[in-house]
């Protein structure tokens, strides 16, 4: 993430200070602060009635190419797990319902800064696949037969869902 150098309210040059704890970009003629906060990711951990788990592989940055759970960026106005779930959607085709939170997660990712990661367990009773360009496949496996998965945020998500079951 590239930091901005004007004003994106009066357009003059920005200059930085320590406000509020920390060094910010702020606005002297405006009095504008960039204050720069985590972007909301939704992460959908999902189940079929195989209790075999979706697993994606990423056509895009970051992570190109990389297994991974489906999940992005929620919409201005939006419920957490109705952007968890539209992501599913949206990717997969899939129709799922929000059986429980997983958890919350920080991480820093090179291309967004900052984000806050949030994790539902999923299920899916029809569970026929209709990738869109995001993905270059996807496919429900048990979960030893699950490909690697070696973003870590991802890795650590499926560990917490399978200790929440009991499940290794
Ligand atoms: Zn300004």
């Amino acid at each position: 993430m590239k930091p901005y150098s004007f004003c994106p309210v009066c357009a003059e040059k920005l200059d930085q200070a320590m406000i509020d704890g920390r060094q910010r970009m702020f606005c002297p003629s405006c009095s504008w602060v960039h204050y720069i906060n985590p972007l909301p990711v939704a992460v959908a951990y999902t189940v079929n009635k195989h209790d075999e788990i979706l697993v994606v592989r990423r056509a895009h940055e970051p992570a190109l190419n990389e297994w991974a759970l489906p999940g992005g960026f929620l919409e201005a106005g939006e419920e957490p797990h109705e952007g968890c779930l539209r992501e599913l959607m949206e990717e997969t085709s899939l129709s799922g319902k929000v059986d429980r939170l997983i958890g919350l997660y920080h991480r820093e990712v090179e291309m967004y800064g900052s984000l806050l990661v949030i994790a539902y367990r999923v299920l899916v009773d029809d569970d026929t696949l209709r990738i869109n360009h995001e993905l270059f496949e996807a496919g429900f496996y048990p979960p030893h037969l699950i490909p690697e998965v070696r973003i870590p945020l991802h890795r650590k998500i499926i560990m917490d869902a399978a200790l929440h079951e009991g499940v290794r």
